[in-house]
């Protein structure tokens, strides 16, 4: 079984100790990824600030230039990284290829937006004074990355950092770190100096704690839970450490009675089975509008037994495995719930084929507000849908959750979607779209779903400090 190094200082390095990762679709184990201690992680903080130096004193054309070469080398190993994410990953291929392809735009998007970090001339207001504004790169910064879209949440946070100057320490998911080891590749073969990209892996809350606490780390940007996130809200108290939070999500998705039928069917097929349901912005919740309730769900349930399961590899399929045991008892554990407190089940309901870790596509209705599913992240391939009544009464049944990450609404109407747009609480509005995110608008979430923004101008200034210069003079 190959065994991969960590990526320290323009080195890969074996360590004596390493972590097995398991094809979910196989439950095999497919390699070994070597791990770090804290003296080790403690050598990266020293490196990546030593790279700092000269990396920020770059221009940001150069930057750029660099980037463009790791997406080149990237495209040059598409399907290679496709396979290797769909094996540790377990999802179905076209989204491993789909997931390289948006990873290689936002690396490009990145070399380009790096060159647009303006800062600005104020008028003073006190005689013979000057006040300018100007950008400059924060300085080390700590990336932690889970495990459902492992290339391109880690590529979401080193890119802008890279661009606006920052080195980069990723830890990625211990379920998925090969992917980010093909990064690394990438990144050592397009000649990105040492220490300005490195990846370490190991004890998650260890290494979490050492960035959180070194002085010379100036910003953790983290994706994954909201549990996860509310330990590194407390962790970063000591030192005040920035964070950008990319955190757990509980979409509504609206369908009103005016919306285009079949796209809209297609849509929230996308938005509920799109990697599995394994998406922080999958559709978790389904509202749809009395009056086109039957009609929709005739349509919806067909297409949702069209789809495909199993490994990821094989053609044709489009939902792959669950990323461990743990998550389809998770999912299994809410769909029981929901039948125990009256929902009906329209599609599946069970665990697919004796071996890997796979669902059947599974459509609830009758779902009470209470059931688990309608209160706490599903991350797998089940749907509860509820009827409604009215435009007031969906946007409330919306809102009413913790989270508000994105939201999804279906209809024609132009005056309501710039309603749902102002009212719906949530960092993503996706009207009639049921795959947003893209390289050059922010995406991130409010309430417990985050703070701050990946993607789009705003995706850079998370890595940016904003310094007042007061000149004075006559
Ligand atoms: P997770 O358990 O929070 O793990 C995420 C990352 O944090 C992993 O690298 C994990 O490492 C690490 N980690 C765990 N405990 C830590 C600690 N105490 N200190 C520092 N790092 C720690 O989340 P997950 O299960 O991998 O991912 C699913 C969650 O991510 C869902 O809630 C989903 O909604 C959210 N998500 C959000 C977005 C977004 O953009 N808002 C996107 C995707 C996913 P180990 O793997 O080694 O434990």
């Amino acid at each position: 079984m190959q065994t991969y190094g960590l990526y320290l200082n323009g080195q890969f390095v074996e360590t004596e100790t390493s972590i097995d990762v398991t094809n979910p679709a196989t439950e095999e184990s497919i390699a070994r990824v070597c791990t770090a201690d804290k003296k080790k992680v403690l050598t990266a903080i020293k490196d990546a600030h030593n790279a700092f130096l000269s990396w920020r004193e770059l221009t940001a054309r150069t930057r750029g230039d660099y980037l463009l070469k790791v997406a080149a080398v990237m495209e040059s190993r598409k399907d290679e990284i496709a396979r290797v994410m769909t094996m540790e990953a377990g999802k179905a291929l076209n989204g491993s290829v789909a997931e390289v392809a948006g990873s290689i735009d936002h690396l490009r998007w990145f070399a380009e937006e790096g060159r647009r970090a303006y800062g600005r001339i104020i008028p003073h207001q006190t005689e013979g004074k000057r006040h300018l504004v100007i950008k400059s790169p924060v300085g080390v910064v700590g990336a932690i990355s889970p495990w459902n879209f492992p290339l391109i949440l880690a590529v979401r946070k080193a890119a802008p950092a890279l661009a606006a100057g920052c080195p980069v320490i990723l830890k990625p998911a211990s379920q998925t770190p090969i992917v980010s080891v093909l990064l690394a590749e990438c990144m050592d073969e397009a000649g990105i100096p040492p220490g300005v990209f490195q990846m370490v892996l190991g004890d998650s809350s260890m290494i979490g704690k050492v960035l959180l606490e070194h002085p010379l780390v100036r910003k953790i940007t983290f994706t994954g839970s909201t549990e996860v996130g509310k330990v590194l809200i407390k962790d970063a108290a000591e030192q005040v450490k920035p964070l950008s939070l990319e955190l757990g999500g509980h979409a509504p998705a609206i369908v009103f009675d005016d919306c285009d039928l079949e796209s809209t069917v297609q849509n929230v097929i996308d938005a509920k089975f799109r990697n599995t349901g394994q998406s922080c912005i999958a559709a978790n919740r389904l509202y749809v509008q009395d009056g086109i309730y039957d009609q929709f769900m005739k349509l919806f349930l067909q297409e949702t037994k069209k789809q495909k399961v199993g490994n990821g590899l094989e053609d044709g399929v489009s939902i792959g495995a669950l990323i461990d045991e743990k998550a389809l008892e998770h999912a299994l554990h809410q769909i029981e719930d929901a039948k125990s407190k009256g929902a009906k089940v329209l599609s599946g309901g069970k665990r697919w084929g004796d071996k890997g870790y796979f669902l059947e596509p599974t459509i609830l209705s009758d779902v009470p507000a209470d059931a688990l599913c309608m209160n706490e992240e599903t991350f797998a391939p089940m749907l509860p849908v509820m009827k409604f009544h009215d435009e007031a009464d969906a946007i409330a049944l919306a809102n009413d959750t913790r989270y508000g990450l994105s939201a999804y609404a279906f209809t024609q109407d132009i005056n309501r979607m710039f309603r749902l747009a102002e009212q719906l609480e949530a960092g993503t509005i996706a009207i009639n779209d049921g795959v947003p995110s893209t390289s050059n608008a922010p995406f991130g979430g409010v309430k417990q779903s985050g703070w701050g923004r990946e993607l789009g101008s705003e995706g850079l200034e998370e890595f940016l400090d904003v310094k007042h210069i007061s000149i004075g003079g006559n």
